[in-house]
């Protein structure tokens, strides 16, 4: 399910309002630059370009606006890029998801395959690990980049 930017929106006030949230201007302004991204943003690039509509936007207006994004599972973090993406699935469990990280155009896909999940917390599980959190990164090259998908 793909939902374009409106649509993403109105899915993200309908969650804050029922984590009893409030998605203020910021943070709504904060989410729209990370949807129209092309690829994921870091925080100094949407500080970047937060301060073109807010130019009093320092370090801590972005960190700030991030972390509540993240805890109302609205959008996730990237590790290996230091960067943001915005959450496909609506309300799904952040500790286990899968992202496809392209090194040619810099998309990066979330996917949530529960084998994965299951085969991972096995694995731990045998080693006699106890995961708080399992985010797998794949990187590679994306269908569209390898011609496979027009
Ligand atoms: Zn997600
Ligand atoms: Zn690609």
């Amino acid at each position: 399910m793909r939902l374009n930017v409106n649509e993403h929106l109105a899915e993200a006030e309908r969650i804050c309002a029922g984590n009893g949230a409030q998605l203020t201007a910021l943070r709504r302004a904060v989410l729209t630059l990370i949807l129209e991204s092309e690829s994921p943003p870091t925080a100094y690039r949407l500080l970047d370009q937060l301060r073109d509509v807010r130019k009093s936007a320092v370090p801590p207006t972005i960190y700030r606006a991030l972390e509540f994004l993240l805890q109302n599972r609205l959008i996730h973090k990237i590790e290996r890029l230091n960067a943001f993406v915005a959450c496909t699935g609506a309300d799904h469990a952040h500790a286990l998801v899968q992202f496809l990280i392209c090194g040619k155009c810099g998309t990066v896909a979330e996917i949530e395959d529960d084998e994965v999940a299951v085969a991972l917390r096995r694995a731990a599980q045998n080693a006699g690990f106890h995961p708080s959190r399992a985010l797998v990164e794949l990187e590679g090259v994306c269908a569209v980049c390898c011609g496979t998908e027009n």
